[in-house]
This record gives C-alpha cells, structure tokens and sequence, in this order.
C-alpha cells in the first residue's frame, strides 16, 4: 500500500552562512570555509572480506541450501555497508543543514565518472549521489537553500584569488601556486570557494580575497576590467550557472509504502 502525505516544512532559525562544498574521492567532502571530511568507506575497509564472501558463492551450485547460505552472508555484508554509509552521510548532511543558510554543490557526472574501471569502486563506496539526495530532502524539510552549479564551471582550475585560470591540474596535484597572483592553494578547498562564489554567494563578507595580496599586474588587469567581472560577484540569474530554478512549493511531499507481508 502507498500513500502520499503532505508536510509543512519545519524552518530551522535562519543562518547567515553559505557554504560551496567540494565532493572528492580522497577526501570526501571540503567546505570553502577549509573544513575537511573523510568519508568511512566501509568496502575499501573490508575489500579482503568482500572477495572471500563473493568467491564462496560463486562456488555454490545454485539452489543448493549452502548457496542460499553463502548468499545470505553476502547480502548480510551489503547491508552493513550500506548502513555505514547511510548514517554517515545523514549525519553529515544534517550537520551541514543545521549550520548554513546557502549550500552549493557542483554537479557530478557520477553515472559518467563510475564507468572509469580504476575509480569505480571507489566512487561507489562513497555515496556522493546519496549525499546530495539527502541535502535536497533536508533542504525542502528545513526551508534551506540548495544550489548546484554546472559542471563545466572551471572549479579546480581558476584561482580563487584572482580569478586567474591556469591549466588542467593532474589528480594528484593537492597544492599549487597561483602564477598571477602568487596565491597559494589547496586544490579542495579552492575548488570549494570557486563553487560558492559560483553558486552567487561571496566567499567572504567582504568580497574576494581576504588574505590575497593584490599584485600590480592583477591590480592593472582589473582596472582594465577583464577581471573586474570575476572581482565582483553579482548574484548571477539562476540559469546561467546551470542552477535550477527554485519551485514555489510551500510544503513537501512525502512517499510512504507500507508492505505488509
Ligand atoms: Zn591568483
């Protein structure tokens, strides 16, 4: 039997925070405030457990009592993984609910980067798709504000000082310098900054760049205005980075299957 019930949003106290988060794979989530978290990844953890469990049942014949046990164990396994990663991933989103105003995701191509055979496992075990599932639940619950950008917005790749755009940086890189304005970066957190300000917000109170030194070449390329338009960040229509647009929708609906067995 399904059912659906409508629920009033319960509005959390209003927050003047907005933070952009970066999602990665050896770190799991950066936040442009620097803040970093590590994600359980309870397969990797277990990836000696998980060979024996599947090789025991591949070795049962079908229909036999030993494959329904060995299979049994395997789905058992499953689930505790998932478990692991569920409860991480709703602690950390109501967390993050619970502390900002603004949330700004980048929009993953995950189905896309999953069909890389050597990340695959990796990126599963995870949850990012999850994770942003259950900030869009929380987001409509508590009255928040959840904003994806585009993924072809340069996140990785642009200073987030100066607004300069050096190359593609290879994965391994972690840090790197700004070669026009001689910022130092971590590659995360940088990205995580360029995607708030690309979600519209500032990263600072007061605009770009508390701790940057404006160099006289940025300084020159400002005034001539091909960087005026990164300096400043109007809030930008909700289109044009790819945002979708917010529905009007005052409460929230919520799906509920009961199956009686
Ligand atoms: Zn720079």
């Amino acid at each position: 039997m399904s059912f659906v019930v409508e629920i009033q949003p319960q509005k959390l106290p209003e927050s003047s925070k907005s933070v952009g988060i970066d999602l990665g794979i050896s770190t799991f989530a950066t936040f442009s405030n620097g803040q970093k978290v590590d994600a359980p990844k309870p397969l990797k953890k277990r990836i000696k457990k998980y060979r024996k469990l599947s090789k025991s049942l591949s070795k049962k014949t079908q229909g036999s009592k030993r494959y329904e046990k060995a299979r049994l164990r395997v789905a058992k396994f499953h689930a505790l993984l998932k478990d692991t990663r569920t409860d991480f991933l709703h602690k950390l989103s109501t967390e993050i609910i619970r502390e900002n105003q603004t949330i700004i995701l980048e929009d993953l191509n995950v189905s896309g980067m999953v069909k890389n055979r050597k990340l695959s496992r990796a990126i599963s075990d995870l949850g990012w798709r999850q994770f942003r599932t259950f900030l869009e639940g929380k987001v409509e619950k508590y009255g928040r504000d959840l904003r994806v950008i585009s993924r072809w917005e340069a996140t990785t790749q642009k200073c987030s000082c100066c607004g300069f755009r050096g190359g593609k940086l290879d994965l391994q890189v972690r840090e790197w310098e700004c070669l026009n304005c001689g910022a130092k970066h971590d590659r995360d957190k940088n990205a995580a900054i360029n995607i708030l300000v690309a979600g519209g917000q500032p990263e600072t109170l007061n605009g770009r760049g508390g701790k940057c030194k404006t160099t006289a070449k940025v300084a020159a390329a400002c005034v001539s205005g091909s960087y005026a338009k990164q300096n400043v960040n109007p809030p930008r229509s909700y289109g044009s980075v790819g945002i979708p647009v917010p529905n009007s929708r005052g409460g929230c609906q919520l799906l509920i299957h009961l199956i009686f067995v």
